[in-house]
């Protein structure tokens, strides 16, 4: 089984190639096909597994089909939403799009709190396609009016049982209500407790179940 396997495109397959990985792991070879069909999913996996690129791979390849090249800002419209409950997190998984993505004509950027708003408001303002967030800081953009989710076709919640242990799932709530019904979701946690099984109901539409 290679990534070429998986129906990944060539932008891809160089930039995973470059990384030094030669083949998928066990969650992104199930991971990556349905994600890239459309449909919503439901993973069950630690960190470590491989994870992240199971879902940024063909995140940003479903993205790709219509990326646009204009400098308008209005041509790049949030398309993404990747939350995660740590700024590392967050950080890791931003960097892990950049990698992924360097030969994608996408852009990207990671918002937490605990640093001034000015930089983000900054490339808000340019237009990025995914948004990869802390939610609370999210939130604060949204407040603020300097983010716009109405146009988002893929939502990724990574580490959802960590996020209910931080206690910010009316804040995923509220996130879930500013976006289209018409959407792409996928929930990753490594435990699933009737608190996330509630969260994954209301999130998502006849998930697929990835288990490793
Ligand atoms: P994650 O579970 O997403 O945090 O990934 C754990 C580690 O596995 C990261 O350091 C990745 O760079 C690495 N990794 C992800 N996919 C592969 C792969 N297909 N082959 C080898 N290493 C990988």
């Amino acid at each position: 089984m290679s990534f070429a396997d998986l129906g990944l495109i060539p932008e891809l397959q160089r930039a995973v190639s470059e990384t030094g990985y030669t083949e998928p792991t066990p969650i992104q070879q199930q991971a990556i096909p349905v994600v890239l069909s459309g449909l919503d999913m439901m993973g069950a996996a630690q960190t470590g597994t491989g994870k992240t690129a199971g879902f940024t791979l063909p995140l940003i390849q479903r993205l790709a089909r219509h990326a646009s090249t204009s400098t308008s800002p209005a041509r790049h419209p949030v398309r993404a939403l990747v939350l995660a409950p740590t700024r590392e997190l967050a950080v890791q998984v931003h960097e892990s799009v950049e990698t992924y993505g360097k030969y994608v004509p996408l852009r990207s950027i990671c918002i937490y709190g605990g640093v001034d708003m000015r930089g983000q408001i900054e490339a808000l303002r340019r237009g990025v396609e995914i948004v990869v967030a802390t939610p609370g800081r999210l939130l604060d953009h949204v407040q603020q009016k300097t983010i716009q989710l109405g146009q988002v076709e893929i939502l990724v919640l990574d580490e959802a049982d960590r996020m209910l242990d931080m206690g910010f799932i009316p804040d995923i709530r509220r996130i879930l209500d500013l976006l289209p019904a018409q959407r792409q979701s996928l929930l990753f946690s490594a435990t699933f407790s009737e608190e996330i099984k509630k969260l994954a109901d209301r999130m998502l539409k006849n998930p697929t179940l990835v288990e490793v």
